[in-house]
C-alpha cells in the first residue's frame, strides 16, 4: 500500500536546504506562489535559512520565490543594522494580503535579485496588511509610509514577489532605459551559465 505523503508535501513540497538567492532573469521570480497551510518545524527552519541569506546579502526584505521556493512567505528587517545582526526588527510574513489601500507615495527601491539597480516606484501610501505568523496566528497592522513607516514600502515590494511581479514592472519606459544595459548583461550572464533565456523582461 502506498504511504500518504508527509503533510508538508501537500503544501510546497519539502523546503530546500541549502538555499541560495536567484537573480533576474531566473524563471522562479515569475511564478505565482502558493499559500502555506502547514506551520511546522520545517517552515521555521526554512525561514531561518532565509534570514541567513538576507543577512549575507545585506537586504531588508527577501521573498521565498527569490530562493526558488513558490510559497507565500517573505521576511523583512527594515531596521537591519550592519554592526549588530539580529538587533533590528526581524519579521516573518506568511500568506500576506493588503486591504484598504489609500493614496500614493514613491521610494527609490532596489532588489536583491537585481544587484546594483535602483529606481523610484509608486506604491500605496496607507493600507492594512494581514498575515499569519510562523505559528499560523492571524496578525494585522496598519501602515502609513508618509507618516514614517518605511516598512510599508518593504512589504509592498515583497508581496509583489509572491505574485511573480518585480519592481522593474512598475517602471516607466524612461526609467527602464536607464537600467537596460545592466538588464541585458544579467540576461547574457544567465544564458552563459544555464544555456537558457530564463524569463527576461518583455518591454
Ligand atoms: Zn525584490
Amino acid at each position: 500500500m502506498l504511504k500518504p505523503l508527509p503533510e508538508h508535501m501537500d503544501d510546497t513540497g519539502s523546503y530546500p536546504d541549502p538555499i541560495s538567492l536567484v537573480e533576474y532573469p531566473h524563471p522562479a521570480l515569475r511564478k505565482r506562489a502558493r499559500p502555506v497551510t502547514v506551520f511546522d518545524q520545517r517552515l521555521r527552519g526554512f525561514c531561518a535559512r532565509m534570514f541567513a541569506v538576507m543577512e549575507a546579502e545585506k537586504g531588508v526584505g527577501l521573498a521565498a520565490p527569490q530562493v526558488g521556493v513558490p510559497a507565500r512567505i517573505f521576511i523583512t528587517d527594515h531596521l537591519r543594522r550592519k554592526d549588530a545582526p539580529g538587533a533590528g526588527d526581524p519579521r516573518i510574513w506568511i500568506n500576506p494580503r493588503i486591504e484598504q489601500p489609500e493614496g500614493e507615495t514613491s521610494y527609490e527601491e532596489g532588489c536583491l535579485s537585481f544587484p546594483g539597480m535602483y529606481s523610484k516606484v509608486m506604491r500605496h501610501n496607507r493600507f492594512v496588511i494581514h498575515w499569519q505568523d510562523v505559528d499560523g496566528a492571524e496578525r494585522s497592522q496598519r501602515l502609513d509610509v508618509e507618516a514614517g513607516d518605511f516598512l510599508g514600502i518593504v512589504v509592498q515590494h515583497e508581496l509583489d514577489h509572491l505574485d511573480g511581479k518585480l519592481f522593474v514592472d512598475h517602471l516607466s519606459p524612461a526609467q527602464l532605459t536607464l537600467l537596460r544595459r545592466r538588464l541585458r548583461e544579467m540576461e547574457a550572464d544567465y544564458r552563459k551559465a544555464t544555456g537558457k533565456t530564463g524569463a527576461p523582461l518583455r518591454r
